[in-house]
């Protein structure tokens, strides 16, 4: 299995380049926050409960993340592994799933960071708001506070895994080709040392 997090700030490119490497590997891409806005959609009590943190812009709590993430994990059978894309964003988050994940005998392999200057997220972010209808991708305040969170919140993800040895960083400016070839030469490396 090749357990993967897609790591980043919001509009780094996580779930673009996860479609990608899903086809490419024969992993599935789990995505809390596309997760999130189907139980939104379908009214569900979790999505009722999420909507007024995810329209902030502020996280949805812990607890409710890690219980979508556990139940993934049951019920997704016969694939080569997991792409976790906006997920884990808190460090008790990484530390559930660190759990989770030995529970069920296996590992994660690598956090793919993918670097993207400000000034590059809130211009494709706003691009996203006019194109996708997203309520969070469409007011700059909203936008910005997202990136704070990110900053503030999620960062330290990527700091409790290096202490791991499992960082490894991505430029994620340029074309989405030049960007998925640097995230599949890691991959391949990472492939490779695990034979
Ligand atoms: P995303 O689609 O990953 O940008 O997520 C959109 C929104 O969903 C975030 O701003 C949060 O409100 C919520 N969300 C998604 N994933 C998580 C998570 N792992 N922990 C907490 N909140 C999350």
């Amino acid at each position: 299995m090749l357990n993967l997090v897609l790591f980043g700030p919001p509009g780094a490119g996580k779930g673009t380049q996860a479609e990608f490497l899903e086809r490419e590997y024969g992993l599935k891409q789990l995505a809390t926050g596309d997760i999130l806005r189907e139980a939104i959609a379908n009214g569900t009590p979790l999505g009722l409960e999420a909507k007024a943190f995810m329209n902030r812009g502020e996280l949805v709590p812990d607890e409710k993340v890690i219980a979508i993430i556990d139940e993934c994990l049951d019920q997704i059978k016969g694939v080569n592994g997991f792409i976790f894309d906006g997920f884990p964003r808190t460090t008790a988050q990484a530390e559930r799933l660190d759990e989770l994940i030995k529970a069920r005998n296996q590992k994660i392999a690598a956090l793919l960071l993918l670097d993207v200057p400000r000034a590059e997220l809130l211009k494709r972010l706003l691009l996203r708001g006019q194109q996708s209808g997203r309520p969070d991708d469409q007011d700059e305040s909203i936008i910005e506070n997202r990136i704070e969170v990110y900053a503030r919140q999620t960062k330290p993800v990527a700091d409790y895994f290096e202490k791991q040895g499992k960082l490894i960083k991505i430029d994620g400016v340029g074309a989405i080709h030049e960007v998925t070839a640097r995230l599949q030469q890691a991959i391949e490396k990472l492939i490779s040392s695990s034979k």
